[in-house]
């Protein structure tokens, strides 16, 4: 029989289960040939120029210059900076490091490095290492590159990136190649900010001193800082790189744009909390050794819901370091995951039909102060005096208003065209912006918003309110709503709406800044509650006063059901909670009057660097989806079409062959036109697709626009072509089908 008409069985596919099935377990790094194991304590952080290396490092009074300019959220004063400039560089030399760069986070989602040696000459033009203050504190890479959403007329190309000193120094082994990563904001000359990380430290700082004076009011004394702390949940899909190589999709933009749903997807439940797959566990481990000794903390490993679905998680941080950390997490796993032959995707839905991936951003506010009672003291934990619950109550209150009166912007910060398909899918969180505060509390915020009469003194108001019950909310939240975006769970908020690919900072930036603003308004309310009384008297009552107002207000943010119910919609609707389905128009929250006043009056953006996030944001979903459609498309041409026909051939030489023979049943036929039908259905499909391509290819400088096209027409060509394509997988001979089919990917055998 000629194969090359009959279609031989598809090279490249079979060789990916060869390749598969012949793969090893690779030991983890920290087992020796005689099979001890190195505890994590003895290199935990040892490529970090952290807390330890700077003690033992570093003259005593300039470690406790740096540990208090770090503390205090205050800038480096420059001179102790060559001291440290030259510690950092003996430590690196120390551990065989060549080269430095500053590491930084342009609007890319990604993180940026450009490296620059060590290496210069003497004045007898001998080689020498060198490192100098300035090299540490700034460094100057070409910003023409970078996403700037359109603003690269008006701002200098020229950028600088500065160290920031709160989040230390590491070192970042590739290939045997040491490279020592300085953390830093990259800014435009004029102080823009060109990066995510200069507006979250914005952020910060604008939060602080508005909880700082708050608690000032309240009579906290010795309160310097207020910072916000955060422990995001990683969640991410495992794949063998065999199949990942051979689904153009997944290589271009990190998603399955076509493929039959298997038999078995989730719905056996059994992967969940289920034993991690022994060559999975031996990438996990060695992930985790790798950030380790980059100082990141991770504690959590489990199976997610979906198949071949994975979550790690690391006790949480103070934000900016835990930012910088959730990057180097995501880098890691996407490196070390090669070792093993495996490819980590970290997109939000690489997989329809099954759970998608998501960040959960565990989010709060602590203290620092001179006062030891105060210091480290967690603001949204329940406590245990009536002084510590009111003001737990007041900080709870301040997030609730922030979400109420900014869901939208909230909802644009996780705008996003992986994230599309993720919320309101049925495993995520809505794309409404709600908050769950559990059972206890609700009840407890309920009263308060009643505003019951007081009857006597504040302390026997707030037992008859239930507020000294509240260390029970603690255990109230341990079975808590799954389905919530926004959930109390007893001493923090989670933030679940977030997408597993995308840098968090601009997410927690926008969070940070609507609290902010909403601890400034409930500081005014509160002092002109407390002039009406007399000095020192009724402080108590007045905060419950203020809060018992924020609880009304902020009524139709709190949902206690079930979010992923269509009941809720409909619920939601009808409380004018915002609903917005797709990218473009939650990313046009960013630009509402609303937003512009709460971000330009805190002084976290200008109106341009505002603007510019909207753009790049818009410009990038634009992008993505014009990847996906031409993606799409080449692979109906070059991979589903020819092995469709290629199977039809084959129906149809065995139709010739039967009828030659004499055979008088036939049914190659029917299936052939069965086929036939198909290829054709898919021809149409594909020319619409192509059609709706052009359009948008020829919208070059109308982003908005063509965002509408692509959400609507081009969506749903998509998702037509989709179909058919997913039609034919499932009667094309499986030895003809070129690409790796989910049940080979999300279920290795
Ligand atoms: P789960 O949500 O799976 O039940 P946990 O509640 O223990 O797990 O914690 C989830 C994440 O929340 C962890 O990363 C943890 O460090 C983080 N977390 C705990 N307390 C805080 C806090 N005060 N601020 C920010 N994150 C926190
Ligand atoms: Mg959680």
């Amino acid at each position: 029989m000629p194969a090359a008409t009959n279609g031989t069985t598809h090279s490249s596919r079979k060789t990916a289960k060869d390749d598969v099935l012949a793969r090893a377990v690779r030991l983890p790094p920290t087992m020796s040939p005689d099979g001890t194991v190195t505890p994590t304590s003895e290199y935990f952080g040892v490529n970090t120029f952290g807390a330890r290396q700077m003690r033992d490092k570093l003259p005593k009074k300039v470690y406790a210059k740096l540990v208090a300019s770090i503390r205090q959220g205050k800038k480096l004063e420059i001179d102790i900076a060559p001291t440290i400039a030259e510690a950092i560089k003996e430590w690196a030399i120390a551990r065989g490091v060549t080269h430095f760069t500053h590491w930084f986070q342009p609007q890319t989602g990604l993180t940026a490095e450009k490296h620059d040696a060590f290496l210069s000459f003497d004045d007898d033009q001998q080689p020498i290492e060198s490192f100098s203050t300035e090299q540490l504190i700034q460094s100057e890479p070409d910003a023409s590159s970078f996403p700037s959403g359109g603003l690269r007329a008006t701002w200098e190309a020229r950028g600088y990136t500065a160290w920031n000193p709160a989040s230390p120094v590491f070192i970042v082994e590739s290939a045997g190649v040491r490279t020592l990563c300085i953390p830093s904001v990259f800014i435009g000359y004029n102080g823009e900010a060109l990066d995510e990380m200069t507006p979250l430290l914005r952020s910060s700082d604008v939060l602080s001193a508005r909880a700082v004076e708050l608690l000032e009011l309240l009579g906290d004394e010795g309160v310097y800082r207020v910072f916000t702390t955060l422990g995001p949940e990683q969640e991410y899909f495992l794949i063998d790189r065999a199949y990942f190589a051979h689904r153009p999709d997944l290589v271009m933009g990190g998603r399955t744009l076509i493929g039959a749903a298997p038999p078995r997807g989730q719905q056996l439940e059994d992967h969940y909390f289920a034993g991690i797959p022994e060559r999975i566990q031996a990438c996990i481990a060695e992930v985790e050794y790798e950030l380790y000794k980059l100082g990141v903390p991770i504690v959590t490993r489990h199976n997610e819901v979906a198949p071949s679905q994975f979550e790690m998680a690391p006790r949480f941080e103070e934000t900016d370091l835990g930012v910088d950390h959730n990057q180097l997490v995501m880098a890691t796993l996407r490196k070390v995951a090669l070792r093993h032959g495996l490819q980590a995707l970290l997109h939000e839905k690489p997989f329809a039909g099954i759970n998608g991936s998501g960040k959960h951003c565990n989010w709060s506010m602590s203290i620092h102060a001179d006062n030891p009672e105060l210091d480290g003291y967690n603001l949204l934990k329940p406590g245990k005096t009536p002084h510590q619950n009111l003001r737990f109550l007041l900080f709870l209150a301040a997030a609730l208003k922030a979400v109420h009166k900014h869901a939208g912007l909230l909802r644009a910060g996780i705008g996003t065209s992986g994230n599309e398909h993720r919320l309101g899918a049925n495993e995520a969180p809505p794309a409404i912006i709600s908050v769950f505060m559990g059972e206890s509390l609700t009840h407890m915020i309920e009263e308060i918003a009643s505003g019951k009469p007081s009857n006597g003194g504040a302390a026997a108001q707030m037992i008859q309110l239930g507020v000294a019950k509240l260390p029970e909310i603690q255990r109230d939240n341990t079975d808590r709503n799954r389905t919530s975006p926004f959930a109390f769970t007893g001493n923090k908020f989670e933030f679940r709406a977030v997408g597993s690919s995308q840098s968090i900072a601009f997410p927690v930036t926008l969070l940070n800044a609507a609290v902010a603003e909403a601890i400034g308004e409930l500081t005014e309310q509160l002092r002109a509650e407390l002039k009406g009384r007399q000095s020192g008297k009724g402080v108590d009552e007045a905060v419950l006063a203020v809060v018992a107002r924020a609880f009304r207000e902020t009524a139709a943010v709190r949902f206690e059901g079930n979010n992923y119910a269509q009941e809720w919609v409909d619920e939601a609707e009808r409380r004018g909670l915002l609903n917005l389905r797709r990218t473009p128009e939650a990313l046009a929250q960013l630009v509402t009057e609303q937003s512009r006043r709460l971000l330009t009056g805190l002084g976290i953006l200008t109106k341009e660097e505002l603007d510019s996030r909207f753009h790049v944001r818009l410009e990038r979903y634009v992008k993505d989806m014009l990847i996906e459609l031409h993606t799409l498309q080449q692979m109906v041409d070059t991979l589903v079409l020819p092995a469709a026909f290629t199977y039809a051939n084959r129906l149809a030489e065995g139709a010739a062959n039967a009828k030659a023979a004499g055979i008088s049943v036939v049914p190659q036929v029917a299936a052939a036109n069965e086929v036939g039908r198909l290829i054709e259905e898919l021809q149409t499909r594909r020319r619409a697709l192509g059609e709706v391509l052009a359009r948008a290819e020829g919208m070059h400088e109308a982003a908005e626009e063509c965002a509408k096209l692509l959400t609507a027409e081009g969506a749903d060509r998509m998702a037509a072509v989709r179909a058919t394509c997913d039609a034919l997988e499932l009667i094309v001979a499986d030895d003809l089908w070129p690409l790796p089919k989910y049940r080979e990917m999300l279920f290795p055998v």
